[in-house]
């Protein structure tokens, strides 16, 4: 399943004195399976761009097609658009409001107007996709759990509508650093071991380096980078000049060269830097 953006624009407000331009000609291919991440500055136009994806808004001017199907057309209904493509707003846990965790995940499949049998198999299915036990979660009050669970029981809420691309806005917001970490790494697996294709948007460079494939950077509605962690992290006056950074690890790096270690400045990750300093060390004889 794939997505075609075609010079997508998108104004709020037309014509009235708010008028305001968030998408400027944004064209983008993503591919079945992908892992692509989205990042720019606060109004650079990530929310904007992910809401037309799952037709939640619709286009000034320019497609969307999913799999060959303009979504953007009058004709496509947005229920079967949301059942291919699943979007985790920020925050997603205010939006929890059943009293317990089964009823909170069951409700988007419910709507489905699917079979009690297939409502269940799909809760514990996505309960056990964002890690979380179904026979000692599924009678709790979502309300009595912690931060980083309640944001799994909504994540499990989008997965259990058992789309094939999964656009998460911002996941690991407001999570302490164990919180963060369990999202990603449970975004990791949906990818991997589900095969989803991931939309993942997000201010943190660490988290994005560690996981994405693909990195797409928005400034002022417009896309001005889009390549792989190395194409867009070594870019970084560009990144600056629109109020972004490389992950720290980088310029970590880049200041060890300058000081003359012989380790490389293509470094995004703690990992990495891990074992281009250890191999620095070793090759300087100081282990
Ligand atoms: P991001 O997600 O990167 O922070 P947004 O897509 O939310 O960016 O916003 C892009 C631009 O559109 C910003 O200038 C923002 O102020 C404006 N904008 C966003 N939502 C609305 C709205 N509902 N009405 C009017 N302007 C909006």
């Amino acid at each position: 399943m794939s997505i075609k953006i075609d010079k997508l624009m998108h104004i709020y407000m037309p014509k009235t004195p708010f008028e305001k331009l968030a998408l400027d000609n944004v064209s983008l291919d993503i591919d079945d399976g992908e892992f692509v991440a989205l990042i720019g500055h606060t109004g650079s136009g990530k929310s904007t761009l992910i809401q037309h994806i799952n037709g939640l808004l619709k286009p000034t001017n320019g497609t969307i097609a999913i799999d060959g199907v303009d979504i953007t057309k009058k004709e496509v209904k947005l229920s079967d658009v949301r059942k291919k493509v699943g979007l985790v707003f920020q925050y997603p846990e205010y939006q929890l409001f059943e009293e317990t965790v089964e009823k909170d995940i069951a409700f988007g499949p419910s709507n489905l107007k699917l079979e009690s049998e297939e409502i269940k198999r799909r809760v514990k299915k996505a309960m056990e996709m964002v890690g979380l036990d179904y026979d000692f979660y599924k009678d709790k009050s979502p309300f009595e759990l912690s931060g980083g669970q309640k944001r799994r029981v909504a994540i499990a809420g989008v997965v259990a509508m058992e789309p094939k691309i999964l656009i998460l806005d911002e996941p690991t917001a407001g999570l302490d650093p164990r919180g963060r970490e369990e999202i990603l790494a449970k975004i990791v697996s949906l990818h991997k071991e589900y095969n989803m294709t991931i939309i993942l948007v997000s201010h943190s460079m660490e988290d994005v380096a560690k996981v994405a494939k693909r990195i797409v950077v928005m400034h002022k509605g417009k896309v001005i980078l889009n390549g792989s962690p190395k194409e867009v992290f070594t870019k970084i006056d560009t990144l600056e000049k629109v109020g972004l950074a490389a992950p720290k690890v980088t310029y970590l790096m880049k200041a060890l060269k300058e000081k003359g270690f012989n380790v490389s400045e293509e470094v995004f990750t703690v990992e990495e830097a891990k074992k281009e300093i250890l191999e620095a060390l070793r090759g300087a004889n100081y282990d």
